[in-house]
């Protein structure tokens, strides 16, 4: 075990603390440098009157034991909280009406989503061969080739802007969705793929996203971060933006340098290894000096505008039952929102019983063109059909709204050569390692696994 080595740590997002946490507990001396005034990243969380207000990631996926785990060793436990059972009801928009996403053969066999001709050809996948480009498919062109037009542009389509607002024509099927993608790989096709996967998973005690459960936190997904970020003693400096990174030899060693602006002045420090978990764009800006070449990798990886809009009603005002997780809006329905989360349907504490609120997603790598209708337009023409499709009368009684310029990275067609590039860098420039939600999947839960094999990697070195 390597003791008494110092680690600089950029970013306080979920992927910069999870893993401080561990090299913390390892002995491992650390600093956290972020250029915000409070830990979290995308995870913010605001409350207003009786609403808590979730501006970023609303829930997580509890796809692997090591979140618990977190939890629990940060004496957090009374604060984890569980979707309600309802919420397992997902609703998907066509011709005007939502319909309920089947999960099982009956309600498959029932629906009205997809059309007698689109169910038929489900029923194929089995026989579907494996594709001889399988490496460099679009989730859109995967999924077309193995389950037909039809789920593509009803099931595939909203569930890629639900998780990356992404475009299912420019995503990665291999590197945006690499469980899809080993289940053709590996066993030849989707269905009997997941017969085989879920045995895997069984043994190595991990959860698939269908079935893992949905948490968030008593005071919302911020207070994750900001529990971690409390056990971290006073290693975390605010308002303080890295701006380089580079190598200097002192007395007999090397080690890292890191810059970094705060208040005006220009600082720095230095210290054995280097952690980045900055967003792409600024990891390029930072460690451009040291790998031009990686920092057009980086600048390359596309981050979509999205506009968040959270929206409160009373309840007697809405003319249709919140029975389940929300909408999402495939892009042949041509709306102004990509769908809608029943925010205080999934979670209790999120207002006063009598009211309900609901986040939406606007824009996204599908419509970033949007942006360029006036904002106050592009709330209203969202709000009007947010309220037809929910059948309300009445005006919100909150509406709160965060543009994220650069939202979510996109893991598009060619992302197989960034993250072989991510692997070189740091195999030519040992003591700098690279993670955060541009490497090894999006999603709260991939970033704490990240974390882990980040942290793993760092105390083998
Ligand atoms: C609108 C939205 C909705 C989402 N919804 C979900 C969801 O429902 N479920 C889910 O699982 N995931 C969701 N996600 C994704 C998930 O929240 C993120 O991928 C994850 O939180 C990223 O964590 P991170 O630590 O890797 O990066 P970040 O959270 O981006 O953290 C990076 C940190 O680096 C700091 N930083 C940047 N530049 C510098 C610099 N120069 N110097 C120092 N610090 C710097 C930033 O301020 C930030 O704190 C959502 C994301 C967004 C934006």
């Amino acid at each position: 075990m390597t003791k008494n080595k110092s680690i600089t740590i950029l970013g306080a997002g979920i992927s910069g603390l999870a893993a401080a946490y561990w090299l913390q507990k390892e002995g491992y001396e650390i600093q956290i440098l972020e250029s915000r005034n409070e830990p979290g990243g995308a995870m913010q969380t605001e409350s207003e009157n009786s609403f808590l207000i979730d501006f970023g990631p609303n829930s997580g996926l509890e796809t692997t034991p090591l979140i618990r785990q977190l939890v629990e060793e940060i004496g957090f436990n009374d604060e984890m909280i569980y979707a309600s059972e309802i919420s397992n009801k997902r609703f998907i928009l066509r011709d005007n009406q939502l319909h309920i996403l089947p999960t099982g053969l009956s309600p498959f066999l029932r629906t009205k989503l997809f059309s007698v001709q689109g169910k038929l050809r489900l029923f194929g996948e089995p026989f579907i061969g494996k594709s001889e480009d399988g490496y460099y498919q679009s989730i859109a062109q995967f999924v077309k080739r193995r389950l037909g037009q039809e789920f593509l542009d009803y099931a595939i389509d909203p569930f890629v802007s639900g998780v990356f607002a992404g475009d299912p024509h420019r995503l990665s099927v291999k590197s945006a969705f690499p469980k899809l993608y080993r289940l053709e790989e590996i066993y030849g096709g989707l269905v009997k793929g997941m017969i085989k996967g879920a045995r895997e998973r069984k043994k190595r005690a991990e959860e698939s996203k269908q079935s893992a459960k949905m948490f968030s936190f008593v005071d919302g997904m911020q207070s994750f971060p900001k529990a971690i970020a409390a056990r971290l003693k006073n290693n975390i400096l605010f308002n303080c933006t890295v701006k380089n990174v580079e190598l200097i030899s002192m007395s007999n060693e090397s080690k890292w340098k890191v810059s970094y602006e705060n208040n005006g002045g220009i600082h720095d420090f230095s210290s054995d290894y280097i952690l980045s978990t900055v967003p792409a764009y600024t990891t390029a800006d930072i460690l451009g000096r040291l790998d031009p070449g990686l920092a057009d990798h980086l600048k390359e990886i596309y981050y979509p505008p999205v506009m968040v809009l959270y929206i409160g009603f009373y309840k007697k005002d809405i003319g249709r039952p919140l029975d389940g997780f929300g909408f999402l809006i495939p892009s042949k329905e041509k709306k102004n929102f990509l769908g809608a989360i029943w925010s205080s349907t999934i979670f209790p504490n999120r207002c006063d019983d009598d009211k309900a609120a609901f986040t939406l997603f606007v824009g996204g790598a599908r419509s970033p063109h949007l942006f360029d209708t006036e904002k106050e337009i592009l709330i209203d023409n969202a709000l009007k059909e947010f309220k037809q499709i929910m059948n309300i009368k009445a005006e919100p009684i909150i509406i709160k709204e965060r543009m994220w310029q650069r939202a979510i990275p996109q893991y598009n067609l060619g992302y197989i050569e960034h993250e072989n590039y991510f692997d070189k860098f740091e195999k030519e420039n040992p003591g700098i390692f690279l993670s955060g939600n541009y490497r090894g999947g999006i999603s709260v839960g991939d970033c704490v696994k990240n974390s882990e094999s980040v942290f793993k990697r760092i105390i083998e070195n």
